[in-house]
């Protein structure tokens, strides 16, 4: 399967969570391993050289970057909503484009001046990739990129990320 035909297997749902959101579900995507596999090998194309440790995103981010960090032997941390973490590492609070959030980084995985890429599915605001982007520095990491499936135009989720390296499979 080409990407394109496997960007597409991403639904698109009106009014979700909320009136007015149009949802991207990545559901049907996940759901097909050839389109699995080919988002998979795309992000892999994402990564710079370097990367120690790959930072994913609950909860989507997590089946990308477990994905992502098989293909390229690499191991992953787990940036987690509230309350689900046994030892915090710090936590970050974070405007969404529908509501508040709260992520958390566990404590003694990150190790100072590991490189990091982040792995999301979507860039929408960009408030959430910038959060795990501020946890990881906290932790004394290195955060060498962002990569994200894809990217919601017109919510200035890049100029949230001022500096960073941030690529994205699709834009819509
Ligand atoms: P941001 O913080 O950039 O505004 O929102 C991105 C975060 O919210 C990502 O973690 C992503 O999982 C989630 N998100 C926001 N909008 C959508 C959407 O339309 N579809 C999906 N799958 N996730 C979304």
């Amino acid at each position: 399967m080409d990407l394109d035909k496997a960007l597409g297997l991403i639904a698109e749902v009106p009014d979700f969570p909320q009136p007015g959101i149009l949802f991207r579900d990545f559901a049907p995507l996940f759901a097909s391993a050839e389109g699995f596999a080919e988002v998979t090998s795309a992000l892999a194309g994402t990564l710079d050289e370097g990367v120690e440790l790959l930072a994913a995103v609950e909860a989507r981010g997590f089946l990308l970057a477990a994905a992502l960090g098989q293909a390229q032997g690499l191991g992953v941390v787990m940036v987690r909503k509230p309350g689900k973490l046994p030892q915090v590492a710090a936590r970050a609070d974070y405007e969404l484009e529908y509501g508040r959030a709260t992520l958390e980084l566990p404590a003694g995985v990150v190790q100072p001046g590991q490189r990091v890429a982040v792995i999301d599915d979507v860039l929408a605001t960009g408030g959430t990739v910038a959060a795990a982007c501020r946890l990881l520095e906290q932790a004394g990491a290195v955060v060498s990129g962002v990569s994200v499936v894809l990217e919601l135009a017109g919510l200035g989720g890049r100029d949230a990320l001022p500096g960073r390296s941030v690529r994205t499979l699709h834009t819509s």
